[in-house]
């Protein structure tokens, strides 16, 4: 709604309603003058009701912005509803949650609908009360000449230039009225996209420019919560992991896995302790520089409403992309073999978020983005959900040819992943409990046997 609506009505205040601000105001003081030139007394009225109409105008003008910010963030909540709605539209199908969802959606509807209403009766209101008041002091105007109560005698033919001048306002005053809420919808809306612009950049204040990047990764007593008011993620993590080795981090859902990862691209920024690549600290890294030496396969996959070659080369996309190293992506990433049998092959569009797609099929896709990338480390976010023994086997060899050579962190899910890993790393309630070999670990029988033996039951 921010992009879209709101930036429409900025739009329109900033255009239609300040060419009739400009033009009718002028008009107004000119006619104002006009009159005072021709009747001081006369026009004495004005200093009774011009602080009223000001006063009116001045809260009218509040209300109708409130109620148009109302409008904006329930036209989003309006949306809101009907993406959840339709994007889990097999959950609110099986799970027979139509009748909820209407509810829920009727209730966005309504609220919306109830504070478009009041903003269409205060902008009703507001011009033809502010048309009496004027109209009032027209009336005043020739009850007080007509009695004669004038100090000064006025000429017929001053009054009737007096009251052309007058007849001549009204119109003006009467648009002036009616911009006020375009005018006002322009500021509630400007003032929530502001909001939005003025939220801080990612801070980058790094001077160093990784080139020969080993990837080496250390963690040194590190600490992380999520809000001032939330408990601790990470309390106080050390563990260092060698170049091209590969490390699994397990542990329960909830442990801190995945924030621990999170803090490598510095998607959050730690609140204690220090992170190294290398031996460079991660707040020294130009953060472009950091994020270039990361490649990253996740379980939810991300593709883009482009072709194929785009979403290996994603990042490089505009920039002339060469065909053959990303068509020797997808071939080691056993993505070609699908590929190659698409009518359009690798410039195939895969429809939004890739729809057409099977579960293997994008994994075997992000594995080729990943690969294409050729980053020095790599980010591996196990998938949990079983997939077919075929693309199973695709997919691990994929991955195989993937971390060879690369500082492999892995969120492990799988046994096979772990047994291969070089270190193991458990983590318990944000912290590090233990580490060191599968093997080790098992013979130590602690925290790490417990878990293998409740997971895997072996
Ligand atoms: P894991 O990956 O091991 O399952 P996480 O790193 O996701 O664990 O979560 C660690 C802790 O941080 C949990 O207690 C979780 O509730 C909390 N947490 C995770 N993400 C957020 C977030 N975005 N906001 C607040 N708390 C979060």
């Amino acid at each position: 709604t921010r992009l879209t609506s709101d930036t429409g009505q900025v739009a329109g205040a900033a255009t239609e309603a300040v060419i009739v601000l400009v033009s009718d105001s002028i008009k107004v003081v000119f006619q104002v003058a006009l009159m005072f030139y021709l009747s001081f007394w006369l026009s004495l009225g004005f200093f009774v009701i011009a602080p009223v109409v000001a006063v009116l105008i001045n809260a009218v003008s509040g209300r109708l912005r409130r109620i148009s910010k109302n409008i904006q963030e329930s036209t989003g909540a309006v949306l809101d509803v009907a993406e959840e709605v339709i994007a889990g539209h097999d959950v609110v199908k099986v799970f027979g949650g139509q009748d909820y969802e209407k509810k829920r959606f009727f209730k966005a509807v309504e609220r919306n609908r109830v504070q478009s209403m009041k903003l269409v009766a205060t902008r009703e209101v507001n011009v033809p009360l502010i048309q009496l008041i004027v109209a009032l002091v027209m009336a005043g105007v020739v009850f007080i000449v007509v009695s004669g109560l004038l100090p000064q005698a006025i000429t017929p033919g001053d009054f009737t230039a007096y009251m052309i001048a007058m007849s001549i306002l009204l119109p003006s005053v009467k648009r002036l009225t009616a911009v006020n809420a375009v005018l006002q919808q322009g500021i509630a809306s400007g003032i929530r996209i502001f909001e939005f612009i003025d939220e801080l950049t990612e801070p980058d204040h790094g001077d160093v420019v990784l080139t020969d990047c080993r990837g080496r990764i250390r963690y040194r007593d590190v600490r992380f919560r999520y809000g001032a008011d939330k408990d601790e993620a990470l309390r106080g993590v050390t563990l260092d992991i060698q170049p091209g080795s590969m490390a699994a981090l397990v542990g329960k859902s909830g442990a801190g896995k995945s924030t621990l990862v999170g803090l490598l691209p510095r998607f959050y920024e730690p609140s204690g302790g220090e992170i190294m690549i290398d031996e460079h600290p991660l707040a020294r890294i130009r953060r472009q520089s950091l994020r270039a030496q990361i490649a990253y396969v996740g379980q939810d996959i991300t593709l883009f409403n482009d072709s194929v070659k785009n979403n290996i080369a994603y990042g490089r996309a505009g920039d002339a992309i060469d065909t053959q190293a990303v068509i020797a992506a997808a071939r080691r990433a056993y993505a070609w073999e699908f590929i190659e049998r698409w009518p359009d092959g690798i410039d195939t569009v895969i429809g939004e978020d890739g729809v057409l797609l099977s579960g293997g099929q994008r994994q075997r896709l992000a594995i080729a983005r990943a690969l294409f990338k050729d980053a020095p480390i790599l980010i591996l976010d196990e998938a949990t959900s079983a997939l077919d023994t075929e693309s199973e086997k695709y997919i691990q060899a994929g991955l195989e040819t993937l971390m060879r050579g690369r500082t492999t962190v892995v969120i492990a899910h799988r046994l096979s992943t772990i047994k291969k890993a070089d270190v193991i790393f458990v983590l318990a309630d944000g912290a590090l409990v233990e580490s060191g070999g599968h093997e080790e670990l098992l013979a130590r029988g602690g925290a790490y046997a417990a878990l293998h033996r409740l997971q895997f039951g072996a």
